[in-house]
């Protein structure tokens, strides 16, 4: 059983970046549920569990002690970016080690391939939930919030599947994942 712990970040009195008329938490809400629904929907032997499923506020501590108590195979936290750059880029933990730098390129070259946007490059980073999680863990930065052609792409429905569907597709690469039989 392939466990995924996914992560929407921010939430609830935490907004995350803020930009053309919108919040991060709504953006990375959106595309964590339908990268749960693909997932459970579509593909066998596979269980997921969110940090949150609604509008509210979740603790950094408490996001990685779930994923770590429920025995995670892999932790997915998904953000939107800000600082008026472009494009996608994705992080994992320095020390992660060579088996999360492999997941990180595979899921970073299936997500560029869907989502319309610059290759900002894959990169590692000291944030919490990719240091206190136990098990393998990738953060993707989806865009640019306030950046208008980024936050133009933001605003659709047929974005945030294209992103989802990238995301599904690395994992299904990455960790070997079998469709359901029809
Ligand atoms: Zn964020």
């Amino acid at each position: 059983m392939f466990k995924l712990f996914l992560d929407p970040g921010h939430g609830g009195k935490d907004p995350g970046a803020v930009g053309n008329g919108m919040e991060e938490k709504d953006i990375t809400l959106a595309i964590a549920k339908q990268i749960h629904d693909i997932l459970t929907n579509h593909y066998r032997n596979v269980s997921v569990k969110m940090s949150r499923t609604t509008d509210k506020f979740v603790s950094l501590k408490e996001r990685t002690d779930a994923a770590n108590s429920w025995g995670a195979t892999f932790f997915l936290s998904i953000h939107i970016n800000s600082g008026n750059g472009t494009g996608f880029e994705s992080y994992i933990y320095p020390e992660a080690g060579i088996t999360t730098e492999t997941y990180q390129k595979t899921i970073h070259q299936e997500v560029l391939k869907l989502n319309d946007l610059k290759d900002r490059g894959r990169k590692k980073a000291d944030f919490h939930v990719l240091r206190e999680s136990i098990m393998p863990a990738l953060l993707t930065e989806n865009g640019f919030i306030d950046t208008a052609s980024d936050a133009k792409k933001m605003k659709q429905s047929s974005w945030i599947e294209d992103v989802a569907q990238g995301h599904v597709n690395g994992l299904a690469k990455a960790f070997g994942l079998k469709k359901k039989k029809r």
